[in-house]
């Protein structure tokens, strides 16, 4: 019978305003119904960037949402999953043998499904899975309005919010990592050179045109499980997942030459200015988006349409670290 605790458990799922929480919620309130069901959150990503039908998910891979230094895997090799993300409905899998229900839910994005939520029920009656399946709808709705409210609405990409709110956890995975599997990250500032002008001189809608081209280069050119964020006006944040500096150098010195080489329509030939750093470990996120921005500033200030990373201005002399820090707090 439907209680007072289930109606609960709805309304404070409806009520998380943090993805994290959300998940959190749900799993203990399921939890609190069936002890014996389990649940997984898996990202889904397209990696081509043209698909001939909308129900052609053969470039889409999946990866934990636990892992997010993991590339992940192709779609078909989870049951269910192509189906539920090609049709956007809930796929059910009866395993009679075992007494188990799967239940997979697609996560809508703005265009595309984003994400699956999946349910394994194990001796589950038709009440408890009609309960859960309720729960579930209530996760995915109020995921889709949290994820909408992370996204800048011209480019689509991840907005400074999300950024904020990422950063502690994104950072301390990287600082963190696994003895077998060290992880190393980078922290790119990217922002567009001399990008006033096309807005003084061809307005804002070419302006804005230019920066959903921008956006497509960034996201051709950069891997899917890197973070790309929308900081500020023209300026961009990557997270370079499973990339040390080195790595970092070359992926951002293609990316400067295709945003060079490329052609923006009406307004012609761009540039950009990078500033990176190697995220390590101990540094306050703020401290190494201060350090980001050094180097971005010194591209600027030496010529524009270039790679600066702070770890090299530092070794030339060009830039100093500031003095003995601690947390955020000056000794002298
Ligand atoms: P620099 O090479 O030093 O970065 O020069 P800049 O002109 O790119 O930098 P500045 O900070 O002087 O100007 C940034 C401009 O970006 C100012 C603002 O009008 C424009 N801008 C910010 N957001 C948007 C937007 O969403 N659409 C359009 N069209 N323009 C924007
Ligand atoms: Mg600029
Ligand atoms: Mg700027």
């Amino acid at each position: 019978m439907i209680s007072k605790s289930h109606i609960e458990a709805l309304i404070d799922l409806a009520a998380r305003e943090n993805k994290q929480e959300l998940t959190a919620c749900l799993v203990d309130n399921v939890r609190k119904i069936s002890a014996t069901t389990s649940i997984s959150v898996y990202e889904v990503f397209n990696t081509k960037l043209d698909r001939e039908r909308s129900d052609d998910v053969s470039g889409f891979i999946v990866r934990d949402a636990r892992n997010a230094a993991w590339s992940g895997e192709p779609l078909a090799q989870h049951e269910g999953f192509s189906e539920c993300v090609a049709s956007k409905q809930i796929i059910r899998l009866q395993r009679p043998a075992i007494s188990s229900t799967r239940i997979i839910f697609p996560v809508r994005g703005a265009h595309d499904v984003i994400g699956v939520l999946v349910i394994d029920c194990n001796n589950a009656d038709a009440e408890t899975l009609y309960m859960i399946e309720a729960m579930s709808q209530v996760w995915k709705s109020q995921q889709f309005l949290l994820d909408r409210n992370e996204r800048d609405v011209l480019t689509g990409l991840l907005n400074r919010q999300a950024l904020d709110s990422r950063m502690p956890h994104l950072f301390r995975e990287a600082a963190n990592p696994l003895p077998s599997s060290p992880i190393a990250k980078c922290l790119a500032m990217i922002d567009l050179d001399k990008f006033k002008e096309v807005n003084d001189r061809y307005g804002h809608l070419y302006g804005d045109e230019v920066l959903v081209h921008f956006v497509r280069l960034m996201t051709q050119s950069f891997r899917h499980y890197d973070y790309l964020f929308r900081y500020g006006g023209e300026e961009f944040v990557a997270l370079l997942n499973n990339t040390d500096l080195e790595k970092a150098l070359v992926i951002l010195e293609r990316f400067r030459a295709t945003v060079a080489s490329y052609d923006f329509p009406q307004v012609g030939n761009k540039t950009v200015s990078v500033g990176v750093i190697q995220v390590t470990d101990g540094q306050l996120p703020s401290t190494i988006m201060d350090k980001a921005d050094k180097a971005l500033y010194y591209a600027k200030q030496n010529g524009r349409n270039r790679i600066c990373a702070y770890e090299q201005l530092l070794a030339n002399g060009v830039l100093q670290e500031n003095p003995v820090m601690n947390g955020d707090v000056e000794l002298f």
